[in-house]
């Protein structure tokens, strides 16, 4: 079997239900045996998802073309190593590396008839614990907002305890007061921000009783000293773990506000390679790694970080904020890896700008997945997934 042509789609999905930048990317793979497979680039958020529709070209021209999809860990190599700057990571061309990774995992399946997670192991996690992720852009499907007042939080975590789950994450200084997204500058909070910060936690926690699980997220907008004063404030409130409390790039940083808070920690979604995220997992500084599989170098890489965190007893939830592309990519993994700790359901995922881009409409029920069963990745985009979208064709 031979790859004949590979399509980047590139889609413009910004401003709608309440989403400022939405640009999902994926790479759809053809063979001579026209059997197809899809993968996603893991910037559908931020800024930066078309400059890995280049880099998709330029690495198809020069690899993937005529490369056999069953020759997966050799094209991988010629990606990493013969692009010259795969070595070095970075968003963009292991985002890329990532989509042709994951598309390559879907042929193979299909064309063994199998489903991915068969390939990588077998299914070691019948049903996946799922969070609901970024309250504080509400938790509806009607649309998202940046949430101001402090019994807002505790009223969007109670609607995803509803909805079946008992864990929910939350990012409480990433809005002001008034209801903007503005985040705190890095260095220390005043006394005004932190009492903010203490009560929309506060209402979470009442809203939600004591046993549902609470994550506390920080996007690394916060540096060691704030972090430190956050591990303080909310010592008394059960957080399951607390997420980026620093600036990634910086592991030490990282462990030194770790050891002195007594909580647990996570990181991973700028994460890229084995070699970007072992600094990390050999010092012990996070207790979840959060690989994103549309960054992290694909399924191929992903899974061997895994095995690498499994190593210093390291669990995973591998982070998602993508298309239903990135859910099924991520559910493929998290089934067969024994150290699994928890499926992310970002409320992005419950848009119809997401949700209408695939045929298969993934949700939990109940707060808990189960993968599909179907050959390859278990997803197809729809034709919507195609509009408003700039198509390249390298053949
Ligand atoms: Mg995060």
């Amino acid at each position: 079997m031979k790859i004949r042509s590979v399509e980047v789609i590139n889609a413009h999905r910004s401003g709608r239900d309440g989403i400022s930048r939405w640009n999902p990317t994926w790479v759809r793979i053809e063979t001579d045996e026209g059997i197809d497979g899809v993968g996603e680039v893991g910037l559908a958020y931020g800024v930066g998802a078309s400059a890995s529709v280049g880099m998709v070209r330029d690495l198809s021209e020069a690899f993937v073309l005529g490369a056999d999809p069953f020759d997966s860990e050799r094209l991988w190599e010629k990606l990493f190593r013969g692009s010259f700057w795969g070595e070095g990571g970075g968003p963009v061309v292991t985002g890329a590396i990532s989509a042709i990774d994951a598309a390559i995992w879907d042929i193979k399946g299909k064309a063994l008839g199998m489903p991915v997670w068969k390939l990588l192991g077998g299914r070691t996690n019948e049903s996946l614990r799922t969070y609901a992720s970024q309250i504080q852009f509400g938790w509806s499907p009607d649309g998202t907002s940046f949430l101001g007042a402090p019994e807002l939080y505790g009223e969007a975590a109670a609607r995803a305890v509803a909805d079946g789950y008992d864990c929910v994450k939350v990012d409480p200084i990433m809005i002001d007061a008034s209801g903007q997204r503005n985040p705190p500058p890095r260095g220390l909070f005043s006394g005004e921000q932190l009492g903010l910060f203490r009560r929309r936690m506060e209402s979470v926690r009442k809203a939600v009783g004591p046993e549902v699980d609470i994550i506390l997220e920080l996007h690394s907008f916060t540096s060691k000293s704030g972090a430190e004063q956050l591990s303080d404030l909310f010592s008394d409130l059960s957080l399951f773990f607390m997420e980026e409390p620093t600036h990634y790039a910086n592991p030490g940083a990282h462990l030194a506000v770790h050891d002195r808070s007594g909580l647990r920690f996570s990181a991973g979604e700028r994460f890229y390679t084995r070699w970007g995220a072992e600094p990390y997992i050999s010092a012990n500084a996070i207790d979840v790694i959060q690989p994103d599989f549309g960054l992290i170098g694909g399924i191929t890489e992903g899974k061997k970080v895994c095995e690498l965190a499994h190593l210093h007893d390291i669990t995973v939830q591998g982070h998602v904020c993508g298309s239903p592309v990135a859910t099924a990519i991520a559910l493929q993994v998290e089934t067969v890896i024994p150290n699994f700790q928890i499926h992310e359901h970002h409320v992005y995922a419950l848009q119809n700008v997401n949700r209408e881009l695939c045929e298969e409409d993934l949700q939990p029920q109940g707060g808990r997945f189960r993968v599909s069963d179907a050959p390859g990745l278990g997803i197809r985009l729809s034709g919507l997934a195609r509009r408003d979208a700039d198509i390249l064709t390298i053949a």
